[in-house]
């Protein structure tokens, strides 16, 4: 029998990564903490820290660390990252890595290339005008 808090525990963790599957824009546990709020006010943060860690952990979603902070990816097929040095949004990069030889042919002199994280650094093209 599954107990009334374990139900709603899987409410909880279901309606985060639902959220995170919506979004492109990587948000941090903050602001995912905020969205997820809207809907689920009796939330804690301290949930919605744990529920993404555990996440992380069991490879359901990807972190990006940027110079502050942690931002979070539930696109865990394998692109790379760009991040604003300006303004710390983190953008998806796929098709121009895909180009690459290393990543195209999976293979490194050390071995096989099962997945990969790669994070760009620069400034965007909106923080540049
Ligand atoms: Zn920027
Ligand atoms: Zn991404």
């Amino acid at each position: 029998m599954i107990s009334a808090k374990k139900e709603r525990m899987t409410a909880q963790k279901s309606f985060i990564l639902n959220y995170l599957m919506s979004v492109k824009t990587h948000p941090t546990a903050e602001v995912v903490y905020k969205e997820v709020r809207k809907k689920l006010p009796t939330i804690s943060q301290g949930t919605v820290y744990r529920v993404l860690n555990n996440f992380k952990k069991k490879g359901e979603i990807i972190s990006i660390d940027t110079k502050d902070t942690v931002h979070f990816d539930a696109d865990i097929s394998d692109h790379a990252h760009f991040i604003c040095e300006e303004c710390q949004n983190v953008y998806d990069i796929y098709d121009e890595c895909s180009k690459c030889g290393i990543l195209k042919n999976r293979k490194t002199k050390v071995g096989k290339i099962n997945h990969y994280k790669i994070n760009f650094y620069g400034i965007c093209g909106s923080c540049k005008k």
